[in-house]
């Protein structure tokens, strides 16, 4: 048994957190999720990566609600959010966090009322408490000073920055990261993913990141997942996958993008 604490897992048994159980997905005639079926432990940061069209994305927007499974179950934390009624998919849903590619942020609200929206809607948090977890998660992404700017006034790189100040001020179980780069201009790609590392580091969230960021998905990831056709062909250590990939699909996949 190793000692290295690199490499120990976390003490006690591993808590599985999300499952997907043969969850298939058509968009018309194409079948974009195949009898998918998946899990992911609570505190692991697991990549999906494949090709462009291999259903990455909409499996994180299913985990949003923001697509519905045509078969097949998911859960978190034990609980349905597919199939489940509207009002235990909504709870559900609570423990989700997602931060996309174009920021999704609230053009006419101050970046302050953008982080705290959710948590006083959604969670009922007073007025007070939800600004002083704000100002806390902005000081954490380096933008104390910019709560009183619009999302306009900022660099992509910080309006991506308030993005994740406000997925984490709901406190997610599980953050789901989209290409959250893809959109930033070269020289911000950096500080956007210093700062993502970091939160996986020092915090115990879960993370879900689809990304073309192979160096990023390597340095955070427990667990990497190729996709092709909507199912998964291959799964293993970034280690393993980055260089020492079992499928032809992957080396061509990984020849293609590396
Ligand atoms: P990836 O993230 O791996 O690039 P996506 O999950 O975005 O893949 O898309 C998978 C497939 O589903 C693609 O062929 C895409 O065109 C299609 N698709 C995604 N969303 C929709 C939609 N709302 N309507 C129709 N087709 C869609």
């Amino acid at each position: 048994m190793s000692t290295d604490p690199t490499t120990t897992p976390p003490a006690g048994p591993s808590t599985e957190l999300v499952r997907f159980t043969d969850v298939s997905k058509r968009f018309g005639e194409n079948t974009v999720l195949d009898d998918l079926s998946f899990t992911v432990d609570a505190g692991r940061h697991v990549t999906l990566i494949g090709p462009s069209g291999s259903g990455k994305t909409t499996i994180l927007r299913m985990l949003m609600t923001l697509e519905r499974p045509d078969s097949g179950t998911i859960e978190v934390g034990g609980r349905r959010l597919f199939p489940a009624d509207e009002r235990q998919r909504r709870e559900v849903r609570k423990d989700i966090g997602m931060v996309f590619q174009q920021f999704n942020l609230f053009p006419n609200m101050s970046v302050l009322r953008n982080v705290t929206e959710a948590p006083v809607r959604v969670l009922g948090m007073s007025r007070d408490e939800a600004a002083e977890r704000a100002r806390g998660l902005l000081d954490l992404v380096g933008l104390a000073a910019k709560e009183d700017a619009r999302p306009s006034q900022l660099s992509g790189g910080q309006q991506q920055r308030v993005a994740i100040a406000r997925a984490l001020a709901m406190r997610p179980k599980v953050l789901l990261l989209d290409e959250v780069t893809s959109a930033l201009d070269p020289e911000l790609v950096a500080g956007v993913l210093d700062l993502l590392t970091d939160i996986a580091r020092t915090t115990d969230i879960t993370m879900v990141c689809v990304t073309h960021e192979m160096n990023f998905a390597r340095d955070i990831s427990d667990e990497v997942l190729m996709f092709d056709s909507g199912r998964v062909i291959e799964a293993g250590s970034p280690e393993k996958i980055f260089s020492d990939p079992e499928h032809e699909r992957t080396r061509e996949f990984l020849g293609a993008v590396l």
